[in-house]
């Protein structure tokens, strides 16, 4: 299993890497992930290794690891995440 780190942009898209590839923005907390799996070398990760490598608690409330066969999720397949909100009425 191979574990991707993904963060969301200003306009509510999830990716993996520093820059949102919709519209090319980049947060506070992509940034943290992507210099932390640069220091590890590897964009196979998890959160235990992503904090080892210094990211902060702050940035690791933030982000969303998923883990995935590569054998069939190809790297930078495109994901959808749907939001699940509790009925407020
Ligand atoms: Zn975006």
């Amino acid at each position: 299993m191979t574990g991707r780190a993904y963060t969301r942009c200003m306009d509510g898209h999830w990716f993996s890497g520093a820059t949102c590839p919709n519209d090319g923005s980049e947060s506070e907390w992509s940034r943290e992930v992507s210099d932390a799996a640069h220091r590890l070398g590897t964009n196979d990760v998890s959160l235990s290794l992503l904090i080892a490598a210094g990211l902060s608690v702050e940035a690791s409330r933030h982000v969303l690891i998923i883990e995935h066969d590569l054998a069939s999720w190809p790297p930078g397949a495109p994901i959808e995440i749907i939001e699940l909100h509790e009925d407020t009425r």
